[in-house]
């Protein structure tokens, strides 16, 4: 059932339910659909209506104040389908050594293993209604490399929007009860402050509302999750589950950056074969360093992309490739002051054939935050304000998955990479939004999944410490994050969630 606080739905939260799950993106979704096939009554809120609203989204608004960063308005969706109103549809699971200690990567190790998710990998794949690409590798040129291994990227085709694809079921199910423009606002504790007595709704006309049930989870986003939980500070000081300061503490993105140009030789016999492929053939090639060399490299995991620039794969007629190399290495930046004659708008025409981006793990680190802003919205809790911050370990990572580009092609002379020229200072700056495309939309590790409350927010099974009836759904559990893109890993352990919940559930 499907129905709104603004109108008719306000009679439904006095009825009683097993279990509460707040947000509708595909953390939320994925687990009510899950459980109301064993027959639980569960109520599903969701803050927005069933399209974008202003008024929804305003209540995203936050401020940036670490690296330059998306508006947290933009970079996230506040209605029925939650972001995956407009995510891009990249799917991929993560490996088994994104889930282990690395000692050279602080605060790393998950205490589950990739084990605990492989049950669910076909169905989340039917879920996502993955495609996998094998497009031709033009770049199979390489062969097999000791360092880094090719991977083929999986696809949501065509892309899952959740609020689309599943509005029908959940409208037409006796199980689920979705509430739209329902605002989480306020968690209340019961009295020892070890377990969710109700949740506090408002919606647009200002109208407060309570609810209760016996389970709650919050499936509120990367950054909300943290925010709902700080926010939720009236009965415990600094909010719910942050006793040891760690909620909101470890937020990462994965950083997406241009690391180098290269240019090819097509002059190299290997190139002859390509001369009758058309330039819809090239595809982005995706290479990620093998676990022995990220270790013996003492670097994060990446997904290194060879992008094709458009004209790849016609050999300049022209110009030889010592010609275009001259080029290629006098107008880079950082070379420019003492190549006097190359000024000004040659710049622009700096040959390249790829562009190497690269898309990394970032390291997890406590600095890194979202945190309460001074500024309040239409309910009267303050905002978020993101601290977005990456570390030496995350552009030592990105310097080398450059240079490895580098080593690939020099090797078979098959080209020569330039690195960015950001990327050869040590500083700790980056690219901006104006000149990159700086990060996914990946928001993750705020309510880290541990083994202890000193060292997390939630415990193995999503459930956050010392509060025995609240879990957590959706990539802010993550401890790391591999460099794949969350989502799959998202709905993953939302069906292990389920499962966890229908045996307690049973149990209890
Ligand atoms: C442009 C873009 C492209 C992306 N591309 C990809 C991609 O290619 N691959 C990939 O894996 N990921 C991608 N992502 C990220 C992906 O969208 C997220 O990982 C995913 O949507 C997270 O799911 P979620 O359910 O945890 O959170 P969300 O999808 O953000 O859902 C959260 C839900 O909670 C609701 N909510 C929030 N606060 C409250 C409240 N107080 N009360 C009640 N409800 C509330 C929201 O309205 C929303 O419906 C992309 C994101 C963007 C913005």
């Amino acid at each position: 059932m499907l129905i709104d606080l603004e109108s008719t739905g306000k009679a439904a939260l006095d009825n009683s339910y097993d279990i509460c799950i707040s947000g509708s993106g595909p953390a939320g979704l994925t687990l009510a659909l899950k459980l109301a096939k064993k027959h639980y009554r569960i109520l599903l809120l969701e803050a927005g209506g069933l399209t974008y609203t202003e008024a929804s989204n305003k209540v995203y608004v936050g401020t940036n104040t670490g690296l330059d960063y998306f508006p947290s308005n933009v970079c996230r969706q506040r209605f029925f389908g939650g972001t995956s109103n407009h995510w891009g549809g990249w799917c991929h699971a993560l490996n088994t050594e994104d889930f282990e200690v690395r000692d050279y990567v602080p605060y790393s190790g998950w205490p589950i293993k990739k084990r605990s998710l492989d049950p669910y990998y076909a169905e989340t794949a039917a879920i996502l209604d993955i495609k996998t690409s094998t497009a031709p590798d033009y770049l199979q040129l390489l062969g097999k490399d000791p360092n880094l291994e090719k991977i083929d990227f999986s696809y949501s085709l065509p892309i899952t929007r959740f609020g689309t694809k599943y509005r029908k079921t959940v409208e037409s199910s006796r199980n689920i009860t979705c509430v739209l423009n329902a605002n989480v606002v306020d968690i209340k504790l019961n009295e020892n402050a070890d377990a969710v007595s109700s949740m506090m709704l408002s919606n647009f006309t200002g109208e407060n509302f309570e609810t209760e049930a016996d389970y709650y989870v919050l499936c509120h986003g990367g950054m909300e999750n943290p925010r709902t939980l700080l926010n939720a500070n009236r009965q415990v000081k600094h909010g719910i589950g942050n006793g040891n300061d760690l909620v909101g503490r470890f937020f990462m993105e994965h950083p997406h950056f241009n690391v180098a140009t290269a240019l090819l030789n097509y002059e190299h016999p290997a190139f002859a074969r390509y001369a009758s492929m058309k330039q819809a053939d090239f595809k982005t090639a995706f290479y990620e360093p093998r676990a022995a060399f990220q270790k013996k490299n003492k670097i994060l995991n990446f997904g290194l992309r060879f992008r094709p620039r458009e004209g790849t794969g016609t050999p300049p007629h022209h110009s030889s490739f010592k010609e275009r190399l001259k080029r290629f290495v006098c107008e880079s930046d950082t070379l420019l002051p003492i190549a006097d004659d190359l000024k000004g708008e040659k710049r622009v025409n700096c040959p390249h054939d790829l562009s190497l981006k690269t898309a990394s793990e970032p390291s997890p680190n406590p600095d890194s935050q979202i945190k309460l802003a001074k500024a309040v919205d239409r309910f009267g809790n303050p905002r978020i304000d993101v601290d977005w911050r990456l570390t030496q370990l995350d552009k030592h990572t990105l310097r080398q998955s450059a240079l490895e580009a580098g080593r690939i092609l020099a090797q078979k002379d098959l080209g020569r990479v330039r690195l960015s020229d950001w990327l050869i200072d040590s500083s700790l700056t980056f690219p901006d939004t104006a000149h990159d495309e700086v990060g996914g939309n990946h928001h993750m590790g705020t309510t880290r999944m541990a083994s202890s409350p000193e060292q997390g927010v939630v415990n193995e099974n999503l459930q956050v410490f010392g509060i025995r009836n609240l879990y957590i759904g959706g990539s802010s559990v993550f401890p790391t994050s591999g460099h794949a893109n969350p989502t799959f890993t998202i709905v993953q352990l939302s069906l292990r969630l389920a499962d966890h919940l229908n045996s307690r559930m049973n149990r209890d």
